[in-house]
């Protein structure tokens, strides 16, 4: 059985002790073991420091950028790997797989030509330089400095590719190193990444580390200069926020959390439209596309009272089409949750819904595909519906990570559509379907200060989007609130994140000349 190895210090490490097993969640086989016991923490942390940190930041953007590529070429060239990785140890379909490990190479693809446009400039110059006062010649400017610090990246088990890379390449391009850790359970895919770039010596010394199994007291390190930049549960976002040097040191903290995304159907939207079908299309892609497992999955679906039997049927006749079971299986579409912990937390986040919304009935019982009877951590979609959409109590607090969406009928009235939307407490994405410019116009002022993104589908526009829940280089993701307060992507802002900006304030002939991010 294979034993995963962290990379840190510019080495391999095995830790001692008694493993963690990553397992195949769909038939419960040990597929790799691992350990961190005995790795020095605080040394893994000051070795990026002082040894990836000048070496970056010596480099310059166009340098880091080829950085990038190099790393999102490898990703593509061992794509086939990685899927079948995927598939045995995340429980995903190969098409599940394929969204996690081609976001990953081509969100680094897009930082790698982000770096290439900002060429031989080593830091980001933020704005017009202003006059200060009556004479032209005292002047100011703002600019971003890479922090000299270490970025430490800790994710979530659902994106083991796309994770590290996202964060990695908005970090590595600002000028920080990186020491990243995936989350255990399904640490295989980020695990052979690490074994190609370093077979290929993609990496300076000291640049990007990655710590395999758990790390917890990794917080207890981090200094005034670093960024932690987490991904996972609410619960274990208030751990961070309170754990290890992180309040002492006033250490920046990225909280990327969970979040009740939601989707509004217009009542303007006829079912024979186009916006109809894509609304459809993509509330069932986002209910099962990972089984579920996505933070921007579509938990909450609003529908006018007017059109709710149309959808609830064609939600079930897509619902009940669905192959479930063993995700290697070609006609497979859903796969299983990745672990027992995640199966018990979903069956009572269930319980939970079922206080404030009712079941749908009329999903066909599911006979899982390729898959011996008792193994494996499976369930089938669920489709609820809230009893009383504004107050529906459970359905606005609880995200149950697994295939479940509830629907929520509303009058039709903007105004109470984004009440039901703010009501989710903050949160990564809402989308909304509809060619009336004034309803969409109405729902993006009533709600934009509850989410990160919005998305705004219309017919011009439904032959060329992606579903919602993916998640853009380009843009920014984060969400307000109960998503965890914290931002990531968005082209260029996302380096701000892993930068000090300092205003400064001089002659203004220094200032253009002296300091234009050279
Ligand atoms: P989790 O249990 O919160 O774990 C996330 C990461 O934190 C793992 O790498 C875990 O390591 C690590 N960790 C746990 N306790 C720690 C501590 N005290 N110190 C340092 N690291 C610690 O989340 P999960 O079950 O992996 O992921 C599911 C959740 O993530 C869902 O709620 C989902 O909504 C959220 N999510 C959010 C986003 C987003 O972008 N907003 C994206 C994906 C997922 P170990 O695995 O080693 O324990």
């Amino acid at each position: 059985m294979q034993r995963l190895k962290s990379h840190v210090c510019g080495e391999w490490f095995e830790g001692a002790g008694a493993p963690s097993e990553l397992l195949n969640p769909a038939t419960g086989e040990i597929l790799a073991t691992t350990s961190t016991e005995g790795m020095d923490l605080a040394a893994v942390l000051e070795h990026a420091r002082t040894v990836g940190g000048p070496t970056l930041r010596d480099m310059t953007f166009a340098q880091r950028g080829a950085l990038l590529q190099a790393m999102s070429t490898i990703l593509h060239a061992h794509r086939e790997d990685l899927i079948a990785l995927a598939i045995a140890n995340g429980g995903n379909t190969r098409k599940d797989a394929k969204f996690d490990i081609d976001g990953a190479w081509q969100t680094l693809a897009y930082y790698a030509h982000l770096g290439k446009t900002l060429g031989d400039k080593r830091y980001l110059v933020d704005g017009d330089i202003e006059q200060l006062g009556r004479n032209p010649r005292w002047a100011g400017e703002h600019i971003h400095t890479p922090l000299e610090g270490v970025a430490v990246h800790i994710n979530a088990y659902n994106f083991p590719a796309w994770g590290f890379a996202e964060k990695a390449a908005t970090a590595l391009l600002a000028g920080m190193p990186v020491v990243t850790k995936p989350a255990t359970s399904t640490a295989l895919v980020a695990a052979r990444a690490m074994e190609l770039f370093v077979e290929a010596d993609v990496f300076p010394a000291g640049t990007f580390s990655m710590i395999c199994g758990g790390a917890h007291a990794l917080l207890d390190h981090v200094g005034p200069q670093d960024v932690v930049a987490f991904t996972g549960g609410s619960a274990t976002a208030r751990r961070m926020r309170e754990g290890g040097r992180v309040v002492q040191d006033n250490v920046r903290l990225n909280i990327e959390a969970d979040s009740l995304n939601a989707a509004v159907l217009g009542p303007d939207v006829d079912t024979d439209s186009e916006v109809y079908v894509l609304f459809i299309d993509h509330v069932f892609t986002e209910m099962t596309q990972k089984t579920g497992q996505k933070c921007t999955a579509i938990r909450r679906i609003l529908v006018p009272e007017s059109l709710l039997e149309p959808v609830k049927e064609d939600l079930l006749e897509r619902i009940n089409e669905l192959v479930v079971g063993d995700p290697s299986l070609e006609n497979v579409r859903m796969g299983p949750l990745v672990s027992a912990s995640q199966h018990a937390s979903v069956l009572a986040g269930l319980t939970a819904l079922e206080e404030d919304a009712d079941r749908v009935e009329g999903i066909a019982p599911k006979s899982l595909e390729g898959i011996e009877e008792g193994k494996g951590y499976f369930v089938t979609p669920v489709l609820l519906q809230a009893r009383d959409s504004l107050n529906a109590g459970a359905v606005n607090r609880v995200e149950v990570f697994g295939p479940v969406s509830t629907l929520l009928p509303w009058s039709g009235d903007p105004d109470e559509a984004s009440a039901i939307l703010r009501a989710g407490g903050g949160g990564l994405v809402a989308s909304i379907y509809s060619d009336d410019r004034a309803f969409t116009s109405a729902v993006v002022r009533g709600s934009a200060s509850h989410f990160g993104r919005l998305f705004l589908a219309h017919s011009k526009v439904a032959g060329m989007v992606t579903a919602p829940g993916t998640v853009l280089p380009q843009m920014v993701h984060g969400g307000p609130g109960r998503a965890g307060g914290g931002e990531e992507l968005g082209g260029i802002r996302g380096l701000t994140h892993y930068m000090a900006r300092t205003a400064l304030q001089g002659y203004r002939p220094i200032l253009e000349r002296d300091f234009d991010g050279s």
